[in-house]
C-alpha cells in the first residue's frame, strides 16, 4: 500500500491530503529567481523542493505542468515596503550593462545551476517582461471592481482595505498589518497597499524597461506578475503554488489579493506550500546580502552538486537548515557512501533483461515504502533511511536492488547509479561502460534464446580482456 500524498497547505495551517482539481493532473507555480545575480544556494534549496514536490508526482502517475517565472522587471530594492531601485535597473547601472543583458546572463546561469543539480526542467518559464498585456488586463480588471486607485507620480496602487480576506494566508490581524506604528508618507490609503503599476520618473532620468498602459508610461508591480502568469499558463485556478517563506506575508498575499476579487472558484490556489530558508553564519542567504555561495563555487571547491542535492534531502523541507561546510562534508561523505555501496552491487552482478529476474513483490515493497515516505509530506530523510535498510538487507537479491536504487534516482534525482558507473569506469576494476553494454545485450540476445548472437557477444567481450559469468541474478562480470 502507497500512502496518499499530503502535503503541509499555508493557507489552512495543517498537512492535508491532496485533491487534485483535475484527476491525474498538477497545475504547481513556483515563485523563481529575480535575475540580477547568481542564485545563491538557499535559492538552490527551493529549487530542489520543488523538484522532489513534482518527482512525487510523476511518480503517483500524475501530469505536472509546472512554472517557474523569471522576475526581469518590478522587483525593487525593499520589497517589504514596495520602495526603492529596481533591482535589475540598479544593476545594469552598477555595471555599466543593459538590463536586457544582465537578465541573459543570470538566467544562463539559473539554467545552469539547476541542471547541475538534476532539477528537472519546468514545463514554462515565462519571463515577466514577456507578459506586459496580461499584467496590464489583470490590473485593469482590479481597477474596474474598485480595487485600484492612483497615487500621482507614484504609480498604481492595490487598496487592501477592499479585501476582506487580505490577512487569510499570513493568519495575522488584519488591522495591526494595515495600521503598523509607522506613520505612511507614501500617500498609501493603508500601510499594506502595495504597487500594481509603477510609473517611470518624470525628473528627466529614463528607465531602460518601460511600457505605454492606460495609467500612463511605466512599469509592472512584483507581485501582478505572478498571478498573471499563473493564470495564462495554468489556469484561473491551480493547484499548487511555492516559493520561500518571506512570501508568505507580503507576496503571496498580494497575489491572493490580486487574484480573488475577479473569480468565481475561491480559493485561488489550493495548496501554499513554503520552503525554510538555508540559513549563512546568522542569517537567511540573501543575494541582496551578497552571499556568494553559488552551485559554481561548490563546484571550483571538487564538490559534486549531488552532495548538496542530498544534504538537503537529509533535511525536512519547511524548518530552516544550517550551511556550514562541515556539514556539507558530511553529506559529501555519506553520499559518497550510498555511491560505493550501489557500485559494489553493480559492480560484477547484474543485469536484469527485461526486468525478469527480479523479484516483483519484494521490489513493490521497497518501492511503496520509499513513496510512501515521500508522500507523506516529502520525507526525503526517512526515503533515504529506508534506502540504507535496502542496501545491507540480506534477503534481496542484486537486482531486485538495483531495480529499487533506479526508482530512488526517479523520485529523488540523486543520481546514485550514473555516480556508481562512473566510479567503477574510473577505478581499477572498472568495468567501462561499453563492456557492460556488451554483457547487457548478451543477456538480451540470450533471453530472446538468440544463442548464436549471445555468443558473438561473448567472444567480444573476451576478446576486450572481460570475462562473463552467469549467475542465478544474471551474470558477473570482470577483468580476465
Ligand atoms: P529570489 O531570486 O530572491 O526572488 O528567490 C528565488 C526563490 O528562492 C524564491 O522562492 C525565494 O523565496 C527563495 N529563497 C531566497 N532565499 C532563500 C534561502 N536563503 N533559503 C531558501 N530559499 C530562498
Ligand atoms: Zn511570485
Amino acid at each position: 500500500m502507497i500512502s496518499p500524498i499530503k502535503l503541509y497547505n499555508t493557507l489552512t495551517k495543517q498537512a492535508e491530503e491532496f485533491v487534485p482539481i483535475v484527476p491525474n493532473k498538477v497545475g504547481m507555480y513556483s515563485c523563481g529567481p529575480t535575475v540580477y545575480w547568481h542564485q545563491h544556494l538557499g535559492n538552490m534549496r527551493t529549487f530542489i523542493s520543488n523538484d522532489i514536490i513534482k518527482r512525487m508526482f510523476l511518480a503517483n502517475g500524475y501530469d505536472v505542468a509546472h512554472v517557474i517565472n523569471l522576475t526581469d522587471v518590478g522587483h525593487l530594492a525593499n520589497d517589504e515596503e514596495d520602495e526603492g531601485d529596481d533591482k535589475m535597473e540598479r544593476k545594469a547601472k552598477e555595471e555599466g550593462r543593459s538590463v536586457w543583458d544582465i537578465a541573459k546572463e543570470y538566467t544562463e546561469s539559473f539554467v545552469s545551476d539547476i541542471a547541475d543539480l538534476n532539477v528537472i526542467s519546468p514545463t514554462y518559464m515565462p519571463r515577466a517582461t514577456d507578459f506586459i498585456a496580461e499584467q496590464i488586463e489583470q490590473i485593469q480588471k482590479l481597477e474596474d471592481l474598485g480595487f485600484a486607485y492612483v497615487i500621482p507620480e507614484k504609480g498604481v496602487y492595490y487598496d487592501t482595505s477592499k479585501f476582506a480576506d487580505y490577512g487569510k494566508l499570513s493568519g495575522q490581524d488584519l488591522s495591526k498589518l494595515r495600521g503598523g506604528e509607522r506613520v505612511d508618507t507614501t500617500g498609501k490609503r493603508n500601510h499594506t497597499d502595495f504597487l500594481l503599476w509603477g510609473f517611470s520618473p518624470n525628473d528627466g532620468t529614463k528607465r531602460e524597461m518601460e511600457w505605454e498602459s492606460p495609467w500612463g508610461i511605466g512599469w509592472p508591480g512584483w507581485s501582478i506578475e505572478c498571478t498573471a502568469m499563473g493564470t495564462k499558463l495554468l489556469g484561473a485556478n491551480f493547484d499548487i503554488h511555492t516559493g520561500g517563506q518571506e512570501h508568505i506575508n507580503i507576496h503571496h498575499t498580494n497575489e491572493i489579493a490580486q487574484q480573488e476579487p475577479s473569480i468565481a472558484h475561491k480559493p485561488w490556489v489550493h495548496t501554499w506550500v513554503h520552503f525554510g530558508w538555508l540559513m549563512g553564519k546568522d542569517a537567511k542567504l540573501s543575494k541582496s546580502a551578497g552571499d556568494a555561495l553559488t552551485v559554481p563555487l561548490l563546484k571550483s571547491k571538487g564538490y559534486d552538486p549531488m552532495a548538496f542535492r542530498y544534504m538537503m534531502l537529509m533535511g525536512s523541507y519547511r524548518s530552516p537548515m544550517d550551511f556550514t561546510w562541515d556539514a556539507l562534508d558530511a553529506a559529501a561523505q555519506g553520499y559518497k557512501n550510498i555511491v560505493k555501496k550501489v557500485a559494489d552491487i553493480r559492480r560484477g552482478v547484474l543485469h536484469t533483461p527485461s526486468g525478469a529476474s527480479i523479484a516483483p513483490l519484494q521490489y513493490e515493497g521497497w518501492k511503496n515504502k520509499i513513496l510512501s515516505a515521500v508522500n507523506d509530506n516529502l520525507k526525503t530523510a526517512v526515503a533515504l533511511s529506508v534506502l540504507q535498510e535496502l542496501l545491507s538487507d540480506d534477503a534481496t537479491d542484486a537486482a531486485t536492488k538495483l531495480e529499487v536504487i533506479r526508482f530512488v534516482d526517479e523520485l529523488l534525482g540523486l543520481q546514485f547509479m550514473d555516480r556508481a558507473q562512473k566510479l567503477l569506469d574510473a577505478g581499477d576494476v572498472a568495468v567501462p561502460s561499453e563492456i557492460v553494454a556488451l554483457a547487457d545485450a548478451r543477456a538480451a540476445a540470450k533471453a530472446a534464446k538468440d544463442w548464436a548472437r549471445a555468443d558473438e557477444l561473448r567472444a567480444e567481450i573476451d576478446r576486450a580482456g572481460y570475462a562473463v559469468v552467469d549467475t542465478p541474478d544474471g551474470f558477473q562480470l570482470g577483468k580476465k
